[in-house]
């Protein structure tokens, strides 16, 4: 019933680290068509399925139409790395803060490997930007990248801003692409 295989990818990684609490707000990064979304829906219980427990609230943006999901909030036709998409974050999140950062977000391949490194790296700095917004201290961040050259650099910035930061390659990741996920947790919001 999930939208996308790659529901899988969040499913074993959330099963092995628990960073979806339910009451907890998460805000899904290249979110189209919406697999990573419904299973933050369920983890952070944002559709009130349990009644006992807290309820989350789950927000996805995407460049690309996301179609509706009980318990998410979506903004279709949004770029991640835009400020104005920060600001609707700021008004959507309860308090304008959210436990966890979560991006699958890629460009278009060019087939130029280099390059769609170099693009995906870029991207995944801007989410820096936005969690100086809107990260809660103490918050989590997985980011999907490409691996290649500027990898270290990110993991760097990423170590610089977060109290641990690792490397994930989930077995439901084809294992002849390039693609991994830094996971960072315990955010500590940079001094201005
Ligand atoms: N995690 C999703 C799921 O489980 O359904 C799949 C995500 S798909 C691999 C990557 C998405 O990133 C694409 O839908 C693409 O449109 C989106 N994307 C790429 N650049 C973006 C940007 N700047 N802002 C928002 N979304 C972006």
């Amino acid at each position: 019933h999930f939208r996308c295989r790659s529901a899988f990818k969040l499913l074993e990684i959330d099963d092995k680290f628990h960073l979806l609490q339910p009451g907890y707000g998460v805000v899904d990064c290249g979110a189209a068509p919406g697999a990573w979304s419904q299973v933050a829906v369920q983890r952070v219980n944002s559709d009130g399925a349990d009644p006992e427990s807290p309820f989350g609230t789950v927000v996805g943006i995407d460049l690309l139409n996301i179609p509706p999901l009980d318990g998410a909030h979506f903004l279709s036709s949004h770029d991640v790395t835009d400020p104005s998409t920060h600001t609707k974050l700021l008004e959507l999140l309860p308090g304008g803060q959210a436990h966890v950062i979560l991006s699958d977000m890629a460009p278009n391949a060019s087939g130029f490997k280099e390059m769609d490194h170099e693009r995906l790296i870029r991207m995944c700095f801007s989410l820096l930007d936005l969690a100086e917004k809107i990260l809660k201290p103490g918050g989590s961040l997985i980011c999907k990248y490409w691996d290649g050259a500027l990898a270290q650099k990110l993991q760097e910035k990423l170590s610089g801003v977060f109290g641990s930061v690792r490397t994930l390659k989930p077995n439901a990741s084809r294992k002849d692409s390039a693609e991994k996920y830094f996971f960072a947790q315990m955010y500590k919001k940079p001094m201005r």
